[in-house]
């Protein structure tokens, strides 16, 4: 499935719709062939037991690394 796509199903799911995870540069979101949707971190900064698939939702996370562009300044 197109990334894009998976995140606007997740976006979709209430506990996922509230995750840090869904606005971070270092997610995957994974869908099932059975429609169920799943955040993967890829985040290199993580320690080695940091789970690969974080509870959901999750509200805060040291490691989050915004996908939004950086302003640019004038
Ligand atoms: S680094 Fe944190 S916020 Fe980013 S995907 Fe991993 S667990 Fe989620």
């Amino acid at each position: 499935m197109d990334p894009k796509a998976a995140d606007l199903l997740a976006c979709q799911q209430p506990l996922l719709a509230q995750s840090v995870c869904l606005r971070c540069l270092d997610h995957r979101t994974i869908v099932s062939g059975k429609g169920s949707v799943f955040m993967l971190c890829q985040s290199q900064q993580t320690p080695s037991q940091w789970p690969k698939y974080p509870p959901q939702p999750l509200r805060q996370c040291g490691y989050f690394r915004s996908d939004e562009p950086e302003p640019v300044a004038d």
